[in-house]
């Protein structure tokens, strides 16, 4: 393949993944990182593509408790962890079978940027009514493998991996037995 032609196929992965992210309603900043493109651009596809469709630009003001949605409830929980076992099916983290940690693949690029849509429609799939946006899935991501406020463990009952709050004390359960035994 000529270099143009790499050239070329790299650009269109770019545009592609833009699209894909816009019709997820990802905001202009986590397409920006993943893509690559200036605002300007992202602005542009927007325009030409979503007519009427305004870019979603990063809210100003105080950034929500990135967590709380994630496992505030055994619902949320419960689908964030279903998020984490695609993550590591897509390959955008890889979990380390000794330490359990999940370190990040790739800095923000296009292939990370697939594996999430990857990750984000298998989900939508998979779950009727889900609960989570792109955007909580880009936030789900950031807080397992960068911020590590969030980490994934094994249910102590069923022995099921679950997505946990790294600082909070639990009993070990994940949100299906939690809620089973509340039942
Ligand atoms: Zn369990």
């Amino acid at each position: 393949m000529r270099a143009t032609d790499n050239r070329y196929a790299g650009e269109r992965e770019r545009f592609e993944l833009a699209i894909r992210m816009i019709e997820h309603e990802a905001r202009t900043g986590t397409i920006r990182l993943c893509t690559g493109f200036t605002e300007d651009r992202i602005r542009n596809i927007y325009a030409s593509y979503f007519p009427g469709r305004e870019a979603v630009r990063r809210r100003r003001g105080k950034t929500p408790s990135q967590i709380a949605p994630l496992v505030g409830s055994a619902r949320r929980q419960g689908e964030a962890s279903l998020l984490a076992g695609l993550f590591v099916q897509t390959g955008v983290v890889r979990l380390d079978p000794d330490t359990r940690a999940l370190p990040a693949v790739a800095e923000p690029c296009v292939t990370l940027g697939i594996g999430l849509c990857d990750a984000f429609e298998a989900y939508l799939i998979l779950h009727p009514e889900p609960q989570l946006t792109f955007e909580w899935t880009w936030n789900l991501y950031r807080c397992l493998v960068s911020r590590r406020e969030l980490r994934l463990v094994w249910c102590a009952l069923c022995e099921g991996s679950y997505v946990q709050d790294a600082y909070a004390l639990d009993y070990e359960r994940c949100p299906f037995c939690e809620l089973k035994d509340h039942a």
